[in-house]
């Protein structure tokens, strides 16, 4: 089955002309499939093209199953479906300049990381490019009835989007078509744990998406703690690769620093952090922890995270707090699909 979310404008007119029809029936579909709509939706097509595209094309490549709205601040979180059976997610964010939509990028995730929930069961496979893009399609179908739309991306959902490199990357030009999304790549962030051969490809692809970096340690021997690649890449080696990054785009770089009780989130941390980043074009989003049932690590006080961003600032290092959203409804990565998992599995063994 191709999937019509993952074909550029001219690929679509290529799989028109394949199906002997009139070229100008590309665009139509084209435009049907960004609007979120299935074939049997598409009105101005004759039926029997219709029933040639089922034949060999979906139009949506992930249907919204649930979607949960936050009572504390309107943050929806969707579970959507894919059409293997297997399930995402996607959290939508409302800010003052717009809505931000958060995408995954793998079913689970294989990096390891000891506070996240998205890898608990190792990844299931990577999504492809029109199933990326078919979240953000999705998406945007539901705000169209609000005649809004989404500005801003984050590939910060489950998955590691170096670990499936060509699907994001096709993802980003895809998005990006005006034809199409529209979303300027300046709107777009993708956050990484730190795959350093990959952050240097990525340099020159010419796409000036922000690049987030979870760095959530200030040395090697603390995120050798909580995050398996640092075995293979250190602290050194992912910052100088931040460093080319932002010498071939000019985009500054954002470190993300999640605040795990009794491993990385000292005053005397935040000094070390602040010396490893000195003179760098960069900025710290210090996050609170959201603790994961499954994971036995605890997220710090109010205090404390005020204590670590005030260090940082006297350090002369730029640095907020990210605005924890939809903490009611399973917010944080790959909890609303493990949440899930587990009420089918319990479901599956009641029968
Ligand atoms: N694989 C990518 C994207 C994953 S999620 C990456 O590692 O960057 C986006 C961010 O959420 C990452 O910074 C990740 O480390 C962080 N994160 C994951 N679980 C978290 C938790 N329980 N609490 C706070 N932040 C978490």
């Amino acid at each position: 089955m191709i999937e019509l979310t993952g074909l550029t404008p001219e690929e679509t007119e290529k799989l028109i002309l394949d199906l002997s029809e009139p070229k100008y029936r590309a665009a139509q579909v084209y435009a049907w499939v960004q609007k979120g709509r299935d074939i049997t939706e598409m009105h101005n097509l004759p039926r029997s093209l219709r029933a040639k595209l089922e034949e060999t094309a979906c139009a949506q490549a992930v249907l919204i199953e649930r979607e949960l709205v936050s009572s504390l601040d309107g943050t929806r979180k969707f579970l959507f479906r894919l059409r293997d059976g297997n399930c995402i997610e996607g959290v939508l964010m409302q800010y003052e300049y717009g809505y931000t939509l958060c995408v995954s990028t793998q079913v689970g995730c294989r990096m390891g990381c000891r506070f996240c929930a998205s890898t608990l069961d190792g990844c299931v496979r990577n999504l492809s490019a029109g199933e990326i893009l078919g979240e953000v399609v999705a998406v945007q179908r539901l705000l169209e009835e609000k005649n809004a739309r989404i500005r801003n991306v984050v590939l910060m959902g489950s998955g590691e989007p170096f670990d499936n490199y060509d699907a994001v990357v096709r993802f980003l030009r895809l998005a990006n078509d005006e034809r199409g999304q529209n979303i300027s790549l300046r709107h777009i962030s993708l956050s990484t744990c730190g795959l350093v051969p990959e952050m240097l490809r990525f340099a020159d692809e010419g796409l000036p998406v922000t690049l987030s970096i979870s760095l959530h340690a200030p040395n090697d021997r603390i995120r050798r703690q909580i995050m398996p690649i640092s075995q293979r890449y250190s602290v050194r080696e992912v910052l100088d690769a931040a460093k080319v990054y932002l010498q071939k785009t000019g985009r500054r770089v954002i470190f993300e620093y999640a605040l795990i009780r009794g491993v990385n989130a000292g005053c005397e941390h935040a000094e070390e952090l602040a010396a490893l980043l000195r003179g760098m074009q960069c900025h710290v989003n210090v996050i609170p922890l959201n603790a994961v049932p499954e994971r036995h690590l605890e997220g710090v006080s109010e205090a404390e995270v005020t204590a670590f961003l005030k260090t940082l600032e006297k350090n002369h290092i730029s640095a907020t707090r990210r605005r924890e959203m939809g903490d009611d409804i399973e917010g944080a990565c790959g909890q609303l699909r493990k949440k899930t998992m587990r009420e089918e599995q319990a479901d599956a063994n009641r029968f």
